[in-house]
């Protein structure tokens, strides 16, 4: 059984007359620690099949099962359970406090969720052992998409969803932050999800699964993923 699977999942916004059909009995599967690119065009359905996964929106037929469990019909209490538990989210535009060090980003988390996380050594996992102390605002982009990924992965998810985690990013800091995605992957054994435009950037997935107009296109394995560092950009 895979670590994922989607059965027949269908996402409708909407009310009868303006019905939206985000996704469309849309089936697949991914394993545990498999690096994941999901690609298509801009309506596709790839966010709203992203948050649905980490329970922060709801299915509208279908079934979800995460580790062996069915996430498609938890209660608001259960699901929030699951989220915390297993999902680390990562956004395009980092989500940073301003007004707090990259240090201080990450330990809000530990007052969260109520639990000390070492934020030191969390950070130097993501190479920003120099810059523990600065702001968002004296760091680079990519620097700060390093902190924000620090914070997902404080409360050790099992499954890091990230949305167009390098959109904001030039070719250097793309390519430093997709490093560290692969490496979470290969080496953490985390399963990570990355929802792109750019498709340079399914090279270096295990997975590249193609969605349009809600409807799963194509899911290609790369038997031999390419290394992030050696992306041409
Ligand atoms: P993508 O991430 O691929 O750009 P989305 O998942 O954001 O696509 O959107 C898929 C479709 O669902 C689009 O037609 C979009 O307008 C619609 N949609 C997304 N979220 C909502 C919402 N909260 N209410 C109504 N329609 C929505």
């Amino acid at each position: 059984m895979a670590y994922i699977e989607f059965k027949d999942v269908c996402k409708n916004y909407g009310d009868e007359e303006i019905k939206t059909k985000a996704l469309k009995k849309v089936s697949f599967e991914i394993n545990k620690g498999e690096l994941v690119v999901i690609t298509g065009p801009s309506g596709a359905g790839k966010t709203t099949l992203l948050n649905i996964l980490g329970g922060i929106d709801s299915l509208s037929s279908g079934d979800i099962i995460v580790n062996k469990m069915n996430i498609s019909n938890l209660k608001e209490r259960n699901l929030t359970e699951y989220r915390r538990k297993n999902i680390g989210f990562v956004f395009q535009f980092y989500n940073l406090s301003e007004n707090l060090t990259a240090k201080e980003n990450i330990d809000l988390v530990s007052e969260l969720i109520n639990k000390k996380i070492d934020a030191n050594s969390i950070l130097k996992k993501v190479g920003l052992t120099k810059k523990t102390d600065f702001f968002p605002h004296e760091l680079s982009g990519g620097d700060c998409q390093k902190v924000a990924i620090a914070r997902a992965i404080s409360k050790n998810p099992k499954i890091l969803l990230c949305d167009e985690p390098t959109g904001a990013l030039d070719s250097k800091g793309g390519k430093q932050i997709l490093k560290l995605l692969q490496k979470l992957a290969n080496k953490d054994k985390m399963t990570v999800i990355i929802i792109t435009h750019n498709n340079q950037i399914s090279q270096i997935a295990d997975k590249v699964i193609q969605i349009k107009n809600g409807i799963i296109t194509k899911v290609k394995i790369n038997r031999k993923p390419k290394l992030a560092g050696d992306l041409e950009w």
